[in-house]
């Protein structure tokens, strides 16, 4: 009998919240160019004597975070310490609400492997603190093989939501897909920018297997995966290991595992998991929010990316690839939405954005909301272009311009264009002209060979020359005549 494994996979995201100071002292939480331990506090670097006091903004963060993911907030909350001692964590001891989080009980959707809606469940988004950061002197910047390391505590205290997945996830391309949907919506709500460049989502995944002849193996604890490429391979990885185990009829240890990017590989955590013992942060109260600011922080939740796809899609008439592109980030959605508004068409527009919009952001490395040509100018040209005032190719060179910080009429007049575009008149002199430059294609023609080939090929002369201000169907009319008259 072939035997089959199904892996049961439950994600755990950090993800860093938005705020300017940290979370339970004032430092900034903006270090990214600064020297090593400048951001720090007798709060951060857990001096003996210093009071933690939680950030509002911390709390505003995590609750509009926990929203976006479908939970739902928790009056009362409290906050612990975990203990453990390592040297990036000063204190001897993280405080975190682990179990008592502020949102619980949410929920996103994927597409499974065959294509079919599959919801997550969400257990829990609690609120904690990071931790240092290690700088190990070896080559390789790893521990082993290092003869100094060095700490610094500018991260440590930084905002974190930790994200618990229920174990519904069962392979790695689920799993890359709940992330994906995941970051999408934090960023919407602007509770994290979610920069995986910038360390501000990290993963860790616990993987098991169940076989099919009744065995289930023990859960594996795979941790330190900084993108969605190495989460996906290190599930990989951890499913073909102990599937392979279970198939020679050995056991899956319950264990911590570490994930090697450069090797590919899990390696089994040379640390011994301590005994981490939690109780009741004493210098902490517990945390109580009232419905009222419940209230306050869902109205500044922004719909939802997959809301947004649904109704373009529904109301505006979009393809579902459209909306999905359209809807991808919430600048690019709202430039699109204003852009309408604006009394653009909504295909027209949609098509507009999602190509030379784009374009426009990914060649200046910038956001929608920072790009100098504005949706509502961008509307008037698309008008001018419904009304055949100019032709698709002119206004991509107007917007080209309108993007080097040009007004619209300004942007117009660079491009040369002539708004109608140059006249029945114009463009028969043109092809006047370009007909005498090619005696041999007009001959070639006459004579029956390659006509479309060769009329097609005038054309283009032609629309080059005149700078897409005709239509190509003029253009072709104007040829045919043009040959018909000698
Ligand atoms: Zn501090």
């Amino acid at each position: 009998m072939t035997l089959t494994f199904t892996p049961v996979i439950g994600i755990e995201v950090h993800i860093q919240l938005k705020t300017k100071s940290k979370v339970f002292c004032t430092c900034s939480a903006d270090y990214a160019n600064d020297p090593p331990n400048s951001h720090i506090c007798p709060v951060c670097t857990g001096l003996p004597g210093s009071m933690p006091v939680l950030n509002k903004a911390v709390v505003h963060q995590g609750m509009l975070a926990g929203m976006a993911l479908n939970c739902t907030v928790q009056p009362t909350t409290l906050f612990f310490r975990k203990s453990y001692y390592y040297p990036d964590l000063p204190k001897g001891f993280q405080t975190t609400q682990s179990d008592l989080p502020i949102a619980a009980n949410g929920w996103l959707t994927i597409k499974d492997d065959v294509g079919s809606p599959k919801k997550i469940r969400i257990n829990r988004l609690h609120l904690e603190e990071d931790v240092g950061k290690l700088h190990h002197s070896a080559p390789d910047g790893r521990l082993e093989g290092a003869d100094a390391s060095y700490v610094d505590y500018n991260r440590s205290g930084l905002p974190l939501a930790e994200i618990v997945s229920e174990p519904d996830v069962s392979s790695s391309r689920e799993a890359v897909e709940y992330v994906t949907a995941l970051r999408r919506r934090v960023r919407y709500s602007r509770a994290s920018d979610v920069d995986l460049e910038k360390g501000m989502m990290r993963f860790d995944a616990n993987v098991s297997m169940k076989c099919s002849d009744g065995r289930w193996g023990r859960k594996v604890e795979v941790k330190n995966m900084n993108s969605f490429r190495a989460l996906e391979r290190a599930i990989e990885y951890e499913i073909a290991r102990q599937r392979k185990l279970m198939e020679d009829g050995g056991e899956v240890l319950q264990e911590t595992r570490h994930w090697n990017d450069a090797k590919g590989v899990t390696t089994a955590s040379r640390v011994k998991e301590f005994y981490r013992k939690f109780i009741v942060e004493p210098d902490l109260p517990p945390l109580v929010v009232t419905p009222e600011w419940i209230k306050e922080v869902r109205a500044s939740l922004p719909e939802m990316p997959g809301e947004k796809a649904q109704r373009y899609v529904k109301d505006m008439g979009l393809s579902e690839v459209d909306a999905a592109v359209l809807t991808d980030s919430l600048d690019v959605a709202q430039y699109f939405e204003a852009c309408v508004a604006a009394g653009a068409n909504p295909q027209r527009a949609g098509n507009w954005v999602r190509t030379e919009v784009l374009r426009a952001m990914n060649e200046r490395r910038t956001d929608a909301d920072s790009l100098d040509a504005r949706p509502d100018t961008l509307a008037e040209l698309l008008r001018r272009v419904d009304g055949g005032k100019l032709s698709t190719t002119v206004a991509k060179s107007v917007f080209e311009a309108m993007m080097e910080g040009l007004s619209l009429e300004e942007a117009v007049k660079k491009s040369g264009a002539v708004e109608g575009g140059v006249g029945a008149d114009a463009v028969g002199n043109l092809v006047q002209g370009i007909l005498k430059a090619n005696p041999d294609v007009v001959a070639d023609i006459r004579s029956g060979k390659d006509t479309a080939k060769k009329v097609k090929f005038l054309q283009g002369l032609v629309m080059r020359e005149i700078k897409g201000q005709a239509r190509p169907d003029e253009v072709a009319a104007a040829i045919d005549a043009a040959l018909a008259l000698k």
